[in-house]
């Protein structure tokens, strides 16, 4: 059969964009359909934007302690307006910057929405294509639950609209974004309420930067109500908002409703009749290959609903091209050992497995190492919040499977020690590693 190119790829995001410019690489003729902004979730409503305004967040805190270290400072305000114009400039720059570098590496480019009717055949504005290959990346978007008034709230797209500061918000959800969001808002002088609808937030973490994450809001000043699950939201007259939870409970007029209740899978452009198997929240089920049941129909990144965070599917996709066309035969996607951060304040840092996770592995064949201080920084500071570190340790050797970190510099600290783990280092290997000093990390290489 003829074909139209080597690999179409639906949907320029992150690993979309990567996986088409590395097939091209390798002279693959490649072709991304793309009906939004290029670069996706992370770069337009995600990972990028959402940084800018963790750095503003940042200086807030800077700000705020530097009487402590001797400045005569005064703030008058912030311009959430005027940085929201420049982030939005900065974005459409990257955007630009995207579409040249697939002009450069001669990857085509349809703006447009495309239907996928064959496990390789794709229809968009009004004609039909067929690929050799085709790769479905098209990603995620928020996802709120139904009930009444659900509507009257934003997500975390709705959240970069925002041309001003809400003086006081409502931030459902404990995940990445909800923590991430709070932190951000109140830093910026709104007040925020949390709702969560257990009693923890980044429940999948271990247990100690649950309870730190936890801490730290309430320092921020964030109000986090617990076992809250809201039932309905209204509007008043006067444009406020109300929640209503399930139990009753009333949670008091609000400027603004943010969920941050998780997110779903992009699939609704797939025809039925094609058979892509899925499993039951619509992510789309690929094997270690990235292949589907479907010969020659690939899927990466959040439509899989696996470790999904812009680098493991940028990594995905390379890989997938590595493999296909550029001869690397056994090369995949190693979804085991991700490290990650969570963009709080101060960050979190997470690689390997939690405490909890490792006793269910190895019994009692595990040892765990922590160090909770005050960092240097705060010696100055009125406030003292902590850093808190955990190692966890398996077997005689005391291979290290996790390393936990919350506390100034984690987001930047903990990629070396990714590396450190992923290599199979022991315990021995931190203790024998000089420490640098004085830093947070050095506690890492002389825990008892
Ligand atoms: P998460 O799955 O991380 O968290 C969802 C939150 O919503 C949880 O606290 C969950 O509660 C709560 N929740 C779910 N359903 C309901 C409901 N019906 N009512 C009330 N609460 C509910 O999703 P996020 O949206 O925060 O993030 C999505 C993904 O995006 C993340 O998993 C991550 O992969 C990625 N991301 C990564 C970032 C980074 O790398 N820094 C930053 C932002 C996003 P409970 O925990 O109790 O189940």
């Amino acid at each position: 059969m003829e074909i139209d190119y080597d690999l179409i790829v639906i949907g320029g995001g992150s690993g979309g964009l990567a996986a088409a410019q590395r097939a091209a690489e390798y002279g693959a003729r490649a072709l991304i359909i793309e009906s939004a902004r290029l670069g996706g979730t992370c770069v337009n409503v995600g990972c990028v934007p959402k940084k800018v305004m963790w750095n503003a967040a940042q200086i807030a805190h800077a700000l705020h302690d530097a009487p402590e270290y001797g400045f005569d400072s005064s703030v008058r305000g912030h311009d959430w307006a005027a940085l929201k114009a420049k982030r939005d400039a900065y974005i459409t720059r990257l955007n630009g910057i995207y579409e040249g570098n697939l002009g450069k590496r001669k990857v085509d480019l349809i703006r447009g929405r495309a239907r996928l009717v064959g496990p390789c055949t794709v229809e968009v504005d009004g004609r039909r294509l067929t690929g050799g290959r085709v790769l479905i990346s098209s990603g995620g978007r928020p996802w709120r639950p139904a009930i009444p008034g659900a509507e009257l709230g934003i997500d975390s797209d709705g959240f970069f609209e925002l041309e001003t500061l809400p003086a006081a918000t409502t931030v459902v959800g404990g995940g990445y974004i909800g923590v991430e969001i709070a932190g951000v808002l109140a830093a910026l002088g709104s007040k925020v309420t949390l709702l969560l609808r257990h009693d923890a937030v980044l429940r999948s973490f271990d247990v100690m930067l649950q309870e730190g994450a936890m801490e730290g809001l309430k320092d921020a000043g964030v109000q986090v109500v617990t076992q809250a699950v809201p039932a309905s939201v209204s509007r008043a007259a006067d444009g406020r908002l109300a929640v209503v939870l399930e139990d009753g409970r009333a949670i008091a007029a609000q400027d603004c409703l943010i969920w941050a209740t998780g997110r779903e899978p992009v699939v609704d452009f797939i025809d039925a009749s094609v058979g892509v198997p899925m499993d039951s929240g619509n992510h789309i089920l690929v094997d270690e290959w990235q292949e589907t049941a479907l010969p020659g129909l690939f899927a990466i990144g959040d439509v899989t609903g696996r470790a999904t965070l812009t680098p493991v599917a940028i990594a995905a996709g390379r890989r997938l091209a590595d493999r296909i066309w550029g001869g690397m035969a056994g090369r995949k996607m190693d979804y085991d050992c991700i490290a990650t951060v969570v963009f709080s304040h101060p960050a979190i840092g997470t690689v390997g497995l939690t405490e909890a996770e490792a006793r269910a592995r190895h019994g009692e064949d595990m040892k765990v190492f922590t160090s909770t201080f005050v960092p240097m920084y705060h010696a100055m500071t009125t406030a003292k919040p902590k850093t808190r570190m955990k190692l966890v340790t398996v077997g005689a050797a005391r291979k290290v499977v996790g390393v936990h970190l919350m506390g100034p510099g984690s987001d930047e600290m903990l990629q070396g020690f990714a590396v450190a783990v992923r290599m199979g280092a022991t315990k021995q290997d931190f203790d024998d590693t000089v420490a640098i000093h004085p830093t947070s990390a050095e506690e890492l290489v002389t825990m008892r």
